[in-house]
């Protein structure tokens, strides 16, 4: 079994309930078992502002997909529940990233690991911080890149 961390997002609807579904699908799937969760928080968009607050959340995952099969488990769940592709960066329903799979460094056509953004995103590395706070990622802990963001952007709705 691999080590991995996906990163959820909604910002359309029902969003806490889209997010839930989205794990659950993960948990049912038979190559995935979901070891801890961040809790739940409200975020400002990124990237392409114009548009409603996010809700958020970390999880981790033990694997047995390879991480282009567990892309395909990630797009096939955004489907379901519905996502358009619209406009980049734009309003989803659900949004389900790779961000990390073991330490392994991966750039195909397809997919990109770590996810190139995520030390960037509040979104991504307060809620990761949550559950790894040691977790070593370019050069600095979880932790580390948590307390480079503004704490106050972003607002916890839920403890797990
Ligand atoms: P961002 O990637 O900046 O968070 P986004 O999530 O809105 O933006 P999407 O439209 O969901 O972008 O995905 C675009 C493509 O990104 C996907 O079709 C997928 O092939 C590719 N991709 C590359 N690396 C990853 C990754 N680590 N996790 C998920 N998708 C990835
Ligand atoms: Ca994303
Ligand atoms: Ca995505």
């Amino acid at each position: 079994m691999k080590n991995a961390y996906l990163g959820l997002g909604s910002n359309m609807g029902d969003k806490k309930r889209y997010l839930y579904d989205a794990v659950q699908m993960l948990n049912h799937h038979e190559g995935i078992r979901i070891i801890n969760s961040s809790s739940l928080y409200e975020t400002m968009p990124w990237g392409y502002v114009d548009q409603d607050i996010f809700m958020n959340l970390v999880i981790q995952i033990e694997t047995s997909l390879s991480p282009e099969e567990l892309l395909d488990v990630c797009q096939s769940i955004e489907n379901r529940l519905g996502r358009v592709r619209e406009v980049k960066w734009g309003p989803r329903v659900i949004d389900v990233d790779i961000l990390l799979y073991e330490d392994q460094n991966l750039i195909t056509d397809r997919l990109i690991i770590p996810h190139p953004h995520m030390i960037n995103r509040d979104f991504v590395m307060i809620p990761l911080s949550e559950i790894s706070p040691q977790l070593v990622i370019k050069g600095k802990t979880a932790i580390e890149w948590a307390q480079t963001f503004n704490l106050d952007a972003l607002k916890k709705l839920s403890n797990k």
